[in-house]
């Protein structure tokens, strides 16, 4: 998805203007990618035609580059559709109970001790139970689980009753005053008849005050039918989609909040206990559409970074001045926040670029053997290198005039790219005076 989106918003790059011939090129293309992605058509095409209609309403208003005001208008549909705010759980009860439904190997029992861990930290008295009698280790891997986080596991093993261990772990709350009771359940490894009328009585059972969802983001189209069919059965009150840390692109959070309407609260990003996040739609709008998380970059970058340093350049790149030295020195600043490839995949746009490259540290050798060939006054004004320059500058790294001639075009767009970017940031401030 996140490359078709990419090759959607090239065809709005580097035009002047948002134009409905582009517009409508554009918008069909990312209905292309949602379409690929496992949304719908009529989904899709909803979407998008909403996404067009914006787009020219705001055509007069636009000065600055059309292809990122673009994104930003398919980012913002696309979060509103899936809910503009993270959305809590319902504790009613006593004990207030949380039921855990999904297919074998969804990560149900996983989410279950996380969602534990979670509300513990929170102050409330929480207890698991297992009520997967089908799996001969599901009890034993709650369990585990449960030592881990310190919450205690209600368990009967000799028990195949789903429906009274459930009931018996009630009681058992109640007499121990635990206020909340998560009920881990079975799967099957398809929708089938016994397990739904299973989960299905367990809830008229117990009557919970939350019932989850649980969906593996990495099955896309099936993930929206099983949502379907259990939805159906059980009316859940929300989704928790899972193994996010894979190489989903979370496609499926969209279809499925539009096919059921019901919200994703939850999802989860890992096996460790702590891997477990509220959904924020805008962050998995900027998934879906391969920008890539901005969010966790900065955060990574300020971590990594010398203020100092970063206002400096700041500056620099403010008036236009950044050189050969500042690009030196970003290098190696990149250097130190750890994994290269990682870090360039979280810019946007560059996730699908570098996907397939060969990138680490070693990879800027080359081109700081480059930028060292040059003299002070070449690297501060770059536009001094003519082609002897660049004959001596190729000889001195050990390079060919095509490197060196690629780096400083590639050096070229970067600083023109500084310059849209300043004067799409003045514009916004322009804006915000003038509220
Ligand atoms: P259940 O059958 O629905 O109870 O699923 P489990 O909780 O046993 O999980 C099935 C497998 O998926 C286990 O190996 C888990 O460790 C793994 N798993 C669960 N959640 C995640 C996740 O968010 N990310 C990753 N990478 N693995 C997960
Ligand atoms: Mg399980």
């Amino acid at each position: 998805l996140q490359d078709k989106l990419n090759g959607a918003f090239r065809t709005l790059k580097g035009k002047d203007r948002i134009t409905d011939i582009n517009v409508a090129a554009t918008t069909k293309e990312v209905r292309r990618a949602l379409v690929d992605a496992d949304v719908n058509f009529k989904i899709a095409k909803d979407i998008t035609d909403r996404i067009r209609e914006t787009a020219m309403d705001r055509k007069i208003l636009i000065s600055v580059e059309p292809g990122q005001m673009f994104v930003k208008i398919v980012q913002e549909e696309l979060t509103r559709l899936m809910g503009s705010n993270s959305e809590s759980i319902s504790i009613k009860g006593d004990p207030a109970v949380i039921l855990i439904a999904g297919l074998q190997g969804s990560g149900k029992t996983t989410f279950s001790g996380k969602l534990a861990a979670m509300l513990k930290k929170q102050g409330k008295q929480v207890m698991l139970a297992a009520c997967d009698i089908y799996r001969p280790a599901a009890i034993d891997q709650l369990k585990v689980l449960g030592e881990q986080i310190g919450v205690e596991v209600y368990a009967e093993p000799e028990n195949k009753n789903a429906v009274a261990i459930a009931q018996q772990a009630i009681a058992y709350a109640r007499q121990n005053g635990k206020k909340i009771v998560i009920v881990d359940t079975a799967g099957r490894l398809a929708v089938d008849e016994a397990m739904m009328q299973e989960v299905e009585d367990i809830k008229k059972a117990l009557n919970p005050s939350e019932i989850l969802f649980v969906v593996d983001s990495m099955t896309g189209q099936d993930a929206v039918n099983t949502a379907k069919t259990f939805n159906e059965r059980l009316n859940f009150d929300g989704v928790v989609l899972t193994k996010l840390d894979g190489d989903s692109r979370g496609g499926a959070a969209l279809s499925i909040r539009q096919v059921v309407e019901k919200p994703i609260k939850f999802i989860s990003t890992g096996e460790k206990m702590e891997a477990l996040d509220l959904f924020h739609p805008d962050r998995m709008a900027s998934r879906i559409l391969g920008m890539g998380d901005v969010i966790s970059l900065v955060e990574r970058a300020q971590q990594a970074f010398d203020e100092e340093e970063a206002r400096r350049l700041n500056a620099k790149m403010r008036q236009n001045k950044f050189d050969f030295d500042d690009f030196l020195g970003q290098l190696q600043q990149i250097k130190k926040m750890g994994n290269v490839k990682d870090l360039i995949g979280m810019i946007p746009g560059m996730g699908a670029a570098i996907k397939n490259l060969d990138i680490d540290n070693s990879s800027f050798v080359p081109i700081e053997a480059m930028i060292q060939s040059m003299t002070k006054k070449e690297r501060a004004n770059p536009e001094l290198i003519d082609s002897s320059r660049k004959k001596r500058i190729a000889q001195g790294s050990g390079k060919s005039i095509t490197e060196v001639n690629n780096l400083l075009k590639q050096f070229d767009e970067m600083r023109k790219m500084m310059r849209k970017m300043n004067t799409m940031q003045a514009a916004g401030k322009l804006g915000k005076a003038l509220k």
